[in-house]
């Protein structure tokens, strides 16, 4: 669920990016025939992508990958400076061949069909190489929202599911597939909900020192990404001229010029509001569980660790807990704005904060559960459409309302013995429904609600 990447977009940024890593392997590892004629690479971008995928960078981000960049550790100016570069001078190196790549001639802007047929996935892209004028190696990649990536096959269109595909013969010591086979995992085990996760990762050939290592760095990418977005200001990039506010916002909160009607706590929006502007900048942050809504988790973290000095273990665990409620959304529903809209996106991101408060601050399972299904409740049918397709207006302040749901959802959660009406598992079903439901106008495509001006 968490991926250290670059904003905007987990799905229209990132995962591009990783499609572009995949499709160099690709060429790199097929055996293909001796060939005398230029190479010459196409992408073409479909439907979500090719919508949007201005305002995302998707571009920008598939050049980044075409030329060995990756969004977790390469240079952020590195990332940027590809698609320029390869402007400039429209070579690719991939393996012993050299190609030619020039962005803005070799990038194609589809709409909903491919080929006459409709698209296996809102986000959908496709790669192709040529000798001269025939194609030598193709591929159809799709973002499923997270910075995810799977490959269609060629011969059925059926998309290659990479989660959840390992070993077979693993026996996990606690399997779940549904929220309340994991809790009762938990209350018949009488373990602690991120001693299941451990044990599991454990049986996958993770050990619990390298997963806390990974942990780790991605709280530490969280914290920076609060850190630096309350220390700068400016305008922000893609021509809507939207101000940086998280330093502003920032210093009036420290300096005690907080209207006293806003009460003494503007944290969990100015902190959220700081991580949102950094993404929006093409900044380094960490999906949670996508780039659009990154800003919620980091920002429900750092307030309930300055509120109750929690241990780095404890933030550790709860981040657990938190990529547990978003794997089962990822199963049952979607995380991705193109495929059922914002609920799936910050609905998601504060399900999974509001889940992963309860047990750092010491709820029981059905507590979480609960927690996170009031987090999801209340943006069920919550649309995506952003302003010229870019991550700024209205992803940012909501990045806000969902740090200050969750924190609600929390205490709603903690002040209660657990037993509700509405199970998450339900609730994930009605978030598919309502997903399946929804106008093609409010799935990521800029062509409806706010994105109309
Ligand atoms: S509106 Fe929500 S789902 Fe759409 S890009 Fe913004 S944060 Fe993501």
């Amino acid at each position: 669920m968490f991926k250290i990447g670059v904003g905007p977009s987990s799905s229209h940024t990132v995962g591009p990016m990783v499609a572009a890593l995949e499709f160099r392997k690709l060429v790199t590892n097929t055996p293909l025939p001796p060939i005398e004629a230029a190479l010459r690479l196409q992408v073409e971008l479909y439907g979500s992508l090719s919508l949007t995928g201005r305002g995302h960078a998707t571009d920008g981000a598939v050049c980044a990958g075409l030329t060995g960049l990756h969004p977790r550790n390469s240079a952020v100016d590195d990332i940027w400076g590809a698609m320029p570069q390869l402007n400039e001078n429209p070579l690719l190196t991939i393996g012993e061949f050299n190609i030619h790549f020039r962005p803005e001639d070799d990038f194609h802007w589809h709409s909903w069909k491919m080929d006459g047929e409709p698209l296996p996935h809102p986000n959908t892209m496709r790669f192709r190489l040529y000798a001269g004028t025939v194609v030598i190696l193709q591929q159809v990649i799709v973002s499923v929202g997270g910075g995810f990536v799977e490959p269609v096959d060629e011969n059925t269109g059926q998309r290659i599911s990479t989660m959840g595909v390992g070993d077979e013969s693993i026996v996990l010591p606690f399997p779940y597939n549904t929220a309340q086979e994991f809790v009762n995992q938990c209350t018949i085990s009488e373990l602690a909900p991120w001693e299941i996760i451990i044990a599991n990762q454990r049986a996958l050939g993770l050990d619990e020192p390298k997963l806390r290592e990974q942990l780790s760095a991605i709280l530490d990418t969280m914290n920076d990404s609060i850190d630096r977005g309350i220390n700068t200001d400016g305008i922000l990039p893609g021509g809507l001229n939207v101000r940086r506010r998280a330093k502003d916002l920032h210093h009036q909160m420290t300096s005690g010029k907080t209207p006293s009607w806003a009460g003494n706590d503007l944290r969990p929006s100015v902190y959220a509001v700081a991580v949102n502007e950094e993404n929006a900048a093409g900044g380094r942050v960490v999906t949670a569980p996508t780039n659009g809504s990154s800003g919620i988790i980091p920002s429900v973290w750092r307030v309930l660790q300055e509120n109750n000095d929690l241990s780095r273990k404890v933030l550790e665990d709860g981040l657990m807990v938190a990529s547990v409620i978003g794997a089962l959304v990822k199963t049952h529903a979607s995380i991705s704005g193109a495929e059922v809209g914002c609920q799936g996106e910050v609905g998601t991101s504060c399900a999974m904060a509001a889940g992963g408060a309860v047990s750092m601050l010491g709820g029981t399972p059905n507590q979480i559960e609960q927690a996170a299904e009031i987090g999801i409740e209340h943006h069920l049918g919550m649309t995506c459409d952003p302003i010229k397709g870019l991550v700024q207006i209205p992803c940012i302040e909501r990045n806000a309302m969902g740090a200050v749901k969750a924190l609600n959802a929390t205490a709603l959660s903690l002040a209660s013995d657990g037993a509700h009406m509405v199970s998450l598992d339900r609730v994930l079903q009605v978030m598919k429904e309502t997903g399946l439901d929804m106008n093609m106008k409010y799935k990521e495509t800029a062509t409806g609600g706010l994105a109309l001006g």
